[in-house]
């Protein structure tokens, strides 16, 4: 679209310097509890996205040789300047994405830990060495750098998502090209900005805005080495099919549909308080979010206080607690005081897209128990809020179980067995995360053994790794062979050389022998 107010245009960071739009194409920039358009963000055209390229080659230069001792001092540095400034960025995305203050500080401190895993590289990219693997003959190998790595990142974790791939990228000694979502492009200009301050030669983190264009040009550009995605499935399948196919090392990350199984020997108040943490926090913006309670249900234990229905089954009880706690909830402005428990969506169409799910589970037959449709903050009431909604009796066969939300909608699932719960998890199409709530150790072991998922909870309903160990998900919620950050982290940002070599005995060599050679 072409700009008609006087609102500022967010641009791209190219050359170490921030780079005004020279596209002329724009999109608006919400403050999604207001409604209102903060600002527009750049679009890049081809000759933007050559220039971002083109700078990051470069960059990837310099970079590439600079010593392990000088990235490393640049690393730390940028760790101590995020350390300390890091407030400033959770403003800039609670501003743009909507979630609470204190849910923008994690998401910091979570990439943050990449940060720090990423100082430690030396020892994450060493090779090995085998003196004497044949008469007089040593073998060695040793990791380098790819060139320049395209990031292309979803709205959801404008800092964290980035940082779960740009830190270990830079330490290992590539050049970065980050395509932030053009819904809040800023907190990338912030860490931009950030690594400048840091050290970090001009170009190795290069930020490029746009739309699908600037994707597809990094997809396509022979200088980009690889890709790594993280967003909705259909994108992640296509980023994938897209990158490999012009030779490109590719990890993309799609959608999710997380659901956390409940046994009936289970402390239904934990679980009450987990579930409402997991399926309300940042509005349900989350690809960990639980979105299915998978309830093994049963008669409660004698003597429970209760609550719930009159059958005094454990789906009902739980039913009750859940909504007792979203009663307390408090929605509002992310940067408001007090701070409110969950923000509003990120645009008015996702908020319809929710609003329309919770008509299918409805249309299908479901009670909706309570209903966050219509939800508006007084004072806000341009604002994209949508209620903490939730589902019970949900058939599994509608679309609102089978495919993604992402909103504030927690979906009741009773089962009859362990066994129906796990086969209901496994026959879904996403994989990224779930969790069971249980006090039987046993039943924990064979749900981790048993459960098709790449990231599981026991009794940890947001089971994201730490940063030693790596992040990604099975089936269509990962496209390729390789995780986020952790070893595979390092594995994905590096390729290896075998070096065989031999000094050889001008008396002894051997001669002229044209076999294969062997080793002895
Ligand atoms: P999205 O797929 O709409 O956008 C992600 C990125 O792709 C953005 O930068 C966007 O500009 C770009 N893009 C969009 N359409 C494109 C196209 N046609 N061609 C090329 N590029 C395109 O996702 P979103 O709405 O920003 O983020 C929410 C989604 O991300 C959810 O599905 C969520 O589950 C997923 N997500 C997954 C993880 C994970 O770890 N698996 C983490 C966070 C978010």
């Amino acid at each position: 679209m072409t700009t008609t107010t006087e609102l500022p245009i967010i641009g791209h960071w190219i050359d170490g310097a921030r780079a005004a739009s020279k596209s002329g194409r724009t999109a608006p920039v919400y403050n999604p509890a207001t409604g209102h358009e903060s600002a527009y963000v750049a679009l890049a055209d081809a000759g933007e996205i050559d220039a971002a390229i083109a700078s990051a080659q470069r960059g990837y230069e310099t970079w590439s040789g600079f010593s392990i001792a000088k990235r490393q001092s640049v690393l730390f540095a940028f760790r101590e300047l995020l350390n300390a400034r890091k407030s400033e960025l959770a403003e800039i995305i609670s501003g743009e994405h909507g979630k609470v203050l204190s849910d923008a500080a994690g998401e910091i401190a979570r990439g943050q830990e990449v940060v720090e895993l990423a100082t430690g590289f030396a020892h994450l990219t060493k090779g090995a060495f085998n003196e004497n693997a044949s008469t007089g003959v040593d073998v060695f190998s040793f990791k380098q750098p790819l060139g320049v790595v395209g990031i292309v990142s979803p709205f959801n974790f404008p800092a964290m998502v980035p940082m779960w791939f740009f830190p270990v990228a830079i330490a290992a000694g590539n050049a970065v090209v980050l395509k932030p979502s053009e819904k809040d492009p800023s907190a990338a200009l912030w860490l931009a900005e950030l690594w400048k301050e840091a050290g970090l030669p001009d170009g190795v983190f290069t930020v490029l805005q746009g739309d699908k264009l600037a994707v597809d040009g990094l997809l396509t550009d022979e200088r980009v080495q690889a890709i790594s995605f993280v967003g909705s499935t259909p994108i992640a399948k296509y980023i994938y099919e897209t990158a490999s196919q012009h030779g490109k090392r590719v990890q993309a990350l799609g959608g999710a549909k997380n659901h956390m199984l409940v046994l009936p020997d289970a402390d239904l108040d934990i679980v009450a308080d987990q579930a409402v943490n997991a399926g309300y926090g940042a509005a349900g913006e989350r690809c960990m979010a639980i979105s299915v309670v998978l309830v093994v249900d049963g008669q409660l234990p004698p003597g429970t206080v209760r609550r719930g229905g009159p059958d005094g089954s454990v789906a009902d009880e739980l039913i009750a607690r859940i909504t007792e706690r979203i009663a307390d909830l408090r929605i509002g402005a992310g940067t408001s005081t007090p701070e409110p428990d969950l923000g509003p969506l990120i645009s008015a169409p996702h908020r319809d897209k929710v609003s329309g799910y919770v008509d299918i589970a409805e249309a299908d037959g479901a009670k909706i128990v309570v209903d966050g449709r219509g939800f508006s903050v007084p004072g806000c009431e341009s604002g994209f809020f949508f209620g903490p909604t939730l589902i019970d009796d949900l058939p599994t066969t509608s679309r609102a179980y089978t495919e993604e939300i992402f909103g504030p909608v927690l979906q009741v699932v009773r089962v009859s067995s362990y066994d129906e719960g796990v086969e209901l998890i496994n026959s879904g199409a996403f994989g990224n995360g779930t969790a069971i709530f249980t006090n039987d150790g046993g039943a924990a072991r064979r749900f981790q053994h048993e459960v098709q998922v790449g990231m599981i909870g026991v009794n940890v309903p947001i089971p994201v790794p730490v940063a030693y160990h790596s992040f990604g998900g099975w089936k269509a919620s990962l496209f390729g062979d390789s995780k986020a950050y952790g070893v595979q982290g390092f594995d994905f940002f590096t390729r290896e050389k075998v070096v065989t070599s031999r000094w050889s005995d001008p008396a002894t060599h051997g001669g002229i022998n044209l076999g294969f050679p062997q080793n002895d």
